[in-house]
């Protein structure tokens, strides 16, 4: 089992312990205040992973969505699909976060979309601004850009949270979002 989060502290995590991908979806969540069906999966079951309850999901999507539509479109559009995350609807399967290779191999983002693992799917140029807008230098950048060019996008996201992590070196192979959160909570103890 996880132990609660506080939902003040997101903001904060998506900051420090979230990994690019879901620091993106929490980053257009709160840009355009609704993700497509996409981005709710991959980002719900996230957030699910590292403790939210259903109840916290709730308020946490909607009042995200509830800024751009009433209520009422909000629980007949959205609901359902937040509950069937958390086994409440349909076939009551216990839905599990997306693993960095799921990520990876399926389901390519499309336009509108902000899914998927940025350093699979993110233009080169914009993904290199973004690691230097998130703080790493100019030679971090260019270490995490050629293990990307050689298609290491896992390996590129383990140098990535070394980088940003001040911590030289990980005894792991970063393969799952959620992986990345707890590791990131263990080293910033
Ligand atoms: Fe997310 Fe995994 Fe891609 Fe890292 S390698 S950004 S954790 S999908």
């Amino acid at each position: 089992g996880n132990s609660a989060i506080n939902l003040e502290d997101i903001e904060k995590y998506s900051k420090q312990s979230f990994p690019l991908c879901m620091r993106q979806l929490h980053m257009s969540l709160k840009e355009h205040h609704h993700l497509r069906h996409g981005g709710r999966m991959q980002y719900g079951l996230f957030l699910k992973g590292i403790g939210m309850t259903l109840e916290q999901a709730m308020t946490f999507w909607r009042s995200e969505f509830t800024r751009i539509m009433d209520m009422d479109k909000f629980d007949k559009q959205y609901s359902y699909n937040i509950r069937h995350n958390y086994g409440k609807e349909g076939k009551r399967a216990n839905y599990t976060p997306y693993s960095c290779m799921k990520v990876i191999m399926s389901n390519a983002p499309g336009q509108g979309d902000y899914h998927g693992c940025p350093f699979r799917h993110t233009d080169g140029a914009l993904l290199k601004q973004r690691l230097s807008t998130f703080g790493l230098t100019q030679q971090g950048v260019d270490q995490v850009m050629e293990l990307v060019k050689g298609h290491h996008y896992q390996l590129a996201c383990t140098r990535y949270f070394e980088l940003s992590h001040n911590v030289p070196e990980t005894e792991f192979l970063l393969n799952h979002p959620n992986q990345y959160f707890e590791e990131s909570l263990r080293v910033r103890g």
